[in-house]
């Protein structure tokens, strides 16, 4: 094996001699063994290692056993943990952590791949999908949250804040990125709407902006791009979460992905970087069922991939990880001991989020608000079968019923806010009623410093095994693939 290496390296020296340089992905992948030649770089918003956990023992747990179900990120034979602080804070953000994945250098908290303060005599860190596309791959960006929002952002934008979502989405059209997809553009006239649509700018740029799935093969040509947005969004451009999602809410995040690859496959390679935006999302509003619904559409998605591997085993590279862990959730509560049963949560029809719309509906169609009206909302729309509430689960609904709907309580602001944080109250208590009993805790309602998982496959991927920091992660690709 030693001498075939040898081989083939001494060959590919020779050749090397002997041929002009191409600075394309295809051509200098023949120049070292093991180089991939497609690249995909799946993200996981907010999901720490518990969050694929609970998936994997909750899939396990409604078939009537304990244990953990393997996903196919899981399975994936090498795997480790990514540690994720910023250059300025321990607990950090996506524009941060999604900066220093995409560009291998620490940033601030909020900044999108903003390295102006860096003086160290070298060249500004650019993102590796930016490194990519001038070695001669397309370039394919896939989110399920708007698609200037920080995660994606940091592998084609630079800007001072993750918040300036327009000038961040003017340079969109200017990455010359092939694809786009999953959200729309936030914000699209700026925030006073006063500014050139930044889809009109993505349209005279050449994208092809286009809302139907079955489309996207059409733009296949070598010099077409695309943008593909969910012809169904929510209010902040992102899609439907996946536990609310029917057939009529456009598509799943793996059928996005299965038409990213089929459009970006080329001879050339490709890099394409996913995020299941949305688990995040979940995690902030301490949701777990649909922490569960998210992850399982996300390794959905790295199925897609997993395919394509298998199809080009020497080729390819996959690598999973997170940005951060969101909700510091924790499989177990003190005040179960050591009982849990998450099979439970699959009693959960909708997310938190969902719910609150229902409840702010009734509210605002109404003048009088009957608690039992309230827990016939909860049984008819969020659980499947009925709650029958406890006489203490039945004191933690009056409580948020009667401090949402008449500003009563006898709590101070520290232990609304330790409660509810600025979410719906009502809502937020019978999905904790839910995770109570299942055995499912969280202890912040915004991001913690724990470490994240990270798993890989492919041509290379033993460089990102054993415990590193999210800026390796461009670093080692670099390193393997000599761009
Ligand atoms: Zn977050």
């Amino acid at each position: 094996m030693k001498s075939h290496k040898f081989t083939i390296i001494t060959l590919g020296i020779i050749l090397l001699a002997v041929l002009p340089t191409f600075n394309s992905c295809s051509n200098k992948a023949k120049q070292i063994e093991n180089k991939p030649k497609y690249i995909f770089l799946f993200i996981g918003d907010g999901m720490g290692l518990n969050h694929v956990n609970i998936t994997q023992a909750y899939l396990q747990s409604i078939n009537g056993e304990i244990g953990y179900q393997d996903l196919t990120m899981t399975k994936f034979p090498m795997s480790g943990t990514c540690s994720t602080y910023s250059k300025n804070r321990l607990i950090t953000d996506s524009g941060a952590a999604g900066s220093a994945i995409a560009c291998g250098e620490k940033a601030n908290t909020g900044e999108i791949s903003f390295y102006d303060d860096i003086d160290k005599g070298e060249t500004t860190p650019i993102s590796i999908a930016k490194i990519a596309h001038n070695n001669g791959c397309k370039v394919g960006i896939i989110t399920t949250v708007s698609i200037n929002h920080a995660t994606p952002a940091a592998f084609y934008a630079i800007n001072k804040s993750r918040s300036n979502y327009y000038d961040i989405g003017l340079q969109l059209p200017e990455s010359g990125f092939e694809f786009f997809a999953g959200g729309g553009l936030k914000y699209p006239k700026d925030r006073n709407n006063d500014k050139e649509n930044l889809y009109d700018i993505c349209i005279d740029a050449g994208y092809n902006y286009i809302k139907d799935i079955t489309e996207i093969p059409k733009f296949k040509k070598s010099n077409d791009k695309v943008l593909f947005e969910s012809p169904v969004l929510w209010s902040d451009a992102e899609m439907p979460y996946e536990i609310d999602r029917t057939e009529h809410d456009g598509y799943s995040l793996s059928q996005i992905v299965n038409a990213g690859i089929d459009f970006l496959d080329n001879e050339n390679g490709f890099f394409i970087m996913v995020e299941g935006g949305k688990i995040d999302w979940a995690a902030h509003e301490n949701d777990a069922a649909t922490i569960i619904n998210e992850v399982i559409a996300f390794d959905n998605a790295i199925l897609e991939a997993y395919n394509f591997y298998l199809e080009h085993p020497d080729e390819t590279l996959i690598i999973v990880t997170s940005d951060h862990e969101t909700g510091g959730m924790s499989l177990g509560l003190g005040q179960n001991g050591y009982k849990s049963d998450f099979s439970l949560l699959a009693n959960q029809k909708m997310s938190s989020y969902q719910f609150s719309t229902i409840i702010k509906n009734y509210k605002t169609s109404n003048s009088t608000y009957k608690l039992s009206e309230v827990i016939n909302l909860a049984n008819a729309h969020l659980f499947i079968d009925d709650l029958s509430l406890t006489e203490y689960e039945m004191e933690q609904v009056k409580n948020a019923y009667r401090y949402y709907f008449f500003n009563e309580t006898n709590l101070n602001t520290i232990q609304l806010n330790n409660l509810y944080d600025n979410y719906n109250p009502v809502a937020t208590t019978f999905i904790r009623i839910l995770q109570n009993r299942a055995s499912v805790g969280f202890t912040s309602w915004t991001h913690t410093a724990a470490s994240v998982p990270i798993y890989s496959i492919g041509s290379g991927a033993e460089k990102f095994s054993g415990n590193i920091d999210n800026t390796d992660i461009s670093k080692r690709i670099l390193d393997i693939t000599n761009w």
